[in-house]
């Protein structure tokens, strides 16, 4: 089980003669088969494969093919055998494709998973019952389900039919009241990110407006089902809300990103400008569409750091050496600069450039 506790031994952990292999693979059964997951794997363990020992690739290899149990959507996988270093995390949210190698685990995709999907809850109201379900990355961790008082239905109409009707309305709002009250008790002990609820229609909208506000100004958006509804399905449904609310905040940052280096103020669009401005140390945010990578060019006289390759430097006039992996380097670099990493999935404009980069300056 990843915890929070866990994230911070993780980001802890240091090797500084063997580098660590981090390893996030995509295993979501509904979209790829056991083969195409296990192909990913191969592609992105030759990609490290220089620096990374054969021992770690190797139990990587092993541990996806022979010990994962087909379980979960996402692989985390740490490892420096020489070290003496093995973690190895089934996760039940979606998970990038990525491979890292470093002196430390490159923790920041599975912090990002944590900020998006690390602690959330549903609640699933009607006028009589409230279900609350309060999950940990995808996990579902307590339950609990409330009864109200039951609502009795009177057929009868003329005169006092207006008088019943009213008793049913305070009756339920009594109900909405208390489950309200439970909600927050729940929320006060469980500390959910996020908040989502279902149920019908006008009695999920009053259930909001007696939420206290701190939870109310949590509710990421709404579930299709009620109390009734299988566990799966809910989890299910609340996580493809999540995703959508994670990949908007993403867009969102890349929208700001493609106005602010429009305009030549605080960001910057293309794999050269946003080398320059991370070997600067001026990187806040490095926006990488999922899957790209490219080489760059390094001065071996100056540092100079390039996307376009030259015979020689324009500054110096020394040569130039070859980084494999651009995006590699821009990650790490970002990182130890205190700088944050978003890869993102979908976005056009930033696929077409690849990299982009918020600034500090
Ligand atoms: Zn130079």
């Amino acid at each position: 089980m990843l915890t929070e506790q866990t994230l911070r031994e993780l980001a802890a952990l240091e090797s500084p003669d063997v580098p660590i292999l981090s390893l996030y693979l995509d295993v979501d059964p509904r979209r790829l088969t056991k083969d195409h997951y296990r192909l990913n794997l191969r592609h992105l363990l030759e990609r490290v494969k220089e620096e990374i020992a054969r021992e770690d690739l190797e139990a990587a290899q092993r541990f996806v093919e022979r010990e994962y149990d087909g379980s979960g959507r996402g692989l985390a996988l740490f490892s420096a055998q020489a070290r003496g270093i093995w973690r190895a995390f089934v996760l039940a949210v979606p998970t990038p494709n990525l491979a890292f190698a470093g002196r430390k685990p490159s923790v920041f995709p599975l912090a990002r998973l944590w900020d998006a999907y690390g602690r959330f809850l549903v609640a699933l109201v009607d006028k009589t019952h409230v279900r609350l379900l309060f999950y940990q990355m995808g996990v579902l961790q307590e339950s609990l389900e409330l009864h109200g008082e039951p609502i009795k239905r009177h057929k009868q109409g003329g005169w006092g039919a207006e008088k019943l009707q009213r008793h049913e309305d305070e009756v339920a709002y009594r109900n909405l009241k208390e489950a309200a009250e439970l909600t927050a008790a729940f929320c006060a002990r469980h500390q959910p990110r996020y908040l989502l609820l279902g149920g019908a229609d006008p009695t999920v909208v009053e259930f909001r407006e007696q939420l206290p506000r701190p939870w109310r100004e949590r509710i990421a958006g709404t579930v299709p089902g009620d109390r009734m509804s299988e566990e799966g399905e809910i989890r299910e449904a609340a996580l493809r809300v999540l995703q959508q609310v994670e990949r908007e905040r993403e867009f969102a940052l890349v929208d700001a990103t493609i106005t602010a280096a429009a305009k030549g103020a605080n960001g910057v669009m293309n794999l050269d400008d946003t080398l320059g401005a991370a070997a600067e140390g001026r990187v806040h945010v490095l926006l990488v569409a999922d899957g790209f990578h490219a080489p760059a060019y390094r001065c071996t006289g100056c540092g100079f750091l390039t996307a376009i390759r030259r015979e020689t430097c324009p500054f110096c006039g020394a040569a130039f050496e070859t980084l494999p992996d651009a995006v590699d380097w821009l990650i790490a670099t970002v990182l130890e600069n205190g700088g944050q990493v978003e890869i993102v999935e979908g976005h056009p404009r930033l696929q077409e450039v690849g990299v982009a980069a918020l600034l500090r300056y």
